[in-house]
């Protein structure tokens, strides 16, 4: 066994000690997606604020609701009526619009004809039928959104209709990413002899952003070890968060480690037991966070997911690990000498969430990860994990 290399987990807890929140400013809440709130969000008042109708009606007293009903007012949505509603009489409501004072329950137009001036309900009206209460959604003074909680639409609604017209979330990360390699050509550009396109870069750039990150340089350096130390001091001058890709193995190329402790970077780990992405490399200056991730696209990827991930999350106060899932493996995996994070297509058959590799795993094969939903855990050993095994998952 490669008892040298750290666990995953091991890995994982020495990124989560190294992550320190970062402060908290106020966010337009129409700038707020993807933000992490650094404090709890409260309804400043009940919403909704007054009782109102669920449908396009009449609203009416329900103990007097036989026989033609005088149309007196109206309430619309906006416009509440003018006057109360008494006995005999009914008032034309529209969704959305306050119930007016008297009135205990609304008639849809469905059930309702009209004539003269008079309506007459084709239907009994029960108390507060089709009536929408205040405070039903939220009420005054109640916490409805946690601190931590990564802002989408639906919590961007939650918080408007709370009142709040700016959150306070934590700054967003900024994020530098290098990637080394003499071989790397700007993606569109013609390849000369030996040359690649760089795919990592737009790929890290992409799940940078994702966490919310601002992505504040996306550069190419040369394998040199002047040009890898000067393009690695200027994104710790810019960045919280320098991902590097490439340049952490042990080729003679291969600049990133010393470059990095010259500029005072210390190594929290160097290789992990996991495939694909052992040489990965991780370090601090302060509380600035250095990521090595192997240059193999596939191995990029996934260390960005296990281990850049959960820092950018922690550094914004979020949830940083996602849970882990239990899932059957739909074909044989020969096990390697380690723990392998196969990149999976889910489905759910009979209750029993299903993995299935998206075709070959090279860590070249960036048609890997298109279709992956999650990475599959198979532990290191002989032989294989067998089609109908339960395997670790964890969704991407
Ligand atoms: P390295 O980690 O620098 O030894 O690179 C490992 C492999 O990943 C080599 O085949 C590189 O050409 C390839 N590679 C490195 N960086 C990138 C990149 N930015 N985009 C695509 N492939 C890369
Ligand atoms: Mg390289």
């Amino acid at each position: 066994m490669p008892t040298a290399l750290l666990s995953i987990e091991e890995a994982r807890a020495a990124v989560a000690s190294s992550c320190a929140l970062l402060p908290a400013e106020p966010v337009a809440l129409e700038d707020a997606a993807g933000r992490v709130l650094a404090a709890d969000v409260r309804a400043g008042a009940d919403a909704p604020a007054f009782d109102n109708s669920a449908m396009d009606g009449f609203a009416v007293r329900s103990d007097a609701s036989s026989g033609p009903l005088r149309i007196v007012d109206e309430s619309r949505a906006g416009r509440p009526a003018s006057r109360p509603l008494a006995a005999g009489e009914a008032i034309r409501i529209s969704t959305g619009a306050g119930l007016p004072a008297g009135a205990d329950a609304v008639a849809p137009l469905e059930r309702a004809t009209e004539a003269d001036g008079r309506v007459t309900l084709t239907e009994p009206v029960a108390p507060g039928q089709h009536v929408r209460h205040a405070g039903e959604d939220l009420r005054a003074g109640a916490v409805v959104l946690r601190a931590g909680t990564s802002l989408g639409a639906g919590g961007l609604s939650v918080a408007a209709a709370a009142g709040a017209g700016a959150l306070s979330c934590a700054r967003r990360p900024r994020v530098a990413i290098l990637c080394t390699g003499d071989e790397l050509r700007p993606p569109g550009s013609p390849l000369g002899p030996g040359e690649i396109h760089n795919s990592n870069g737009p790929m890290l750039a992409a799940l940078a952003a994702q966490e919310g990150a601002e992505v504040v340089a996306v550069e190419t350096v040369r394998d040199t070890r002047a040009e890898t130390e000067a393009a690695l001091a200027a994104a710790l001058g810019a960045a919280d968060v320098t991902i590097v890709s490439g340049g952490v193995s042990v080729g003679p190329h291969d600049h990133v480690k010393p470059a990095l402790e010259a500029l005072g970077v210390a190594q929290r780990f160097w290789r992990v037991d996991l495939q694909p992405g052992k040489p990965t490399w991780f370090g601090a200056r302060g509380g600035q966070l250095v990521f090595g991730l192997p240059g193999n696209p596939v191995s990029s990827f996934v260390t960005f997911a296990l281990f850049a991930r959960p820092a950018l999350r922690a550094l914004q106060g979020a949830q940083p690990l996602p849970p882990r899932e239990r899932a059957v493996l739909t074909e044989d995996v020969p096990r390697r000498a380690r723990t392998q994070a196969l990149r999976v297509r889910l489905d759910a058959a009979d209750g029993t969430l299903r993995a299935t590799p998206t075709g070959a795993q090279g860590s070249h094969v960036t048609a890997s990860l298109l279709g992956a939903d999650a990475l599959a855990f198979v532990a290191a050993g002989e032989g294989v994990a067998a089609a109908g095994e339960q395997v670790p998952v964890e969704r991407l």
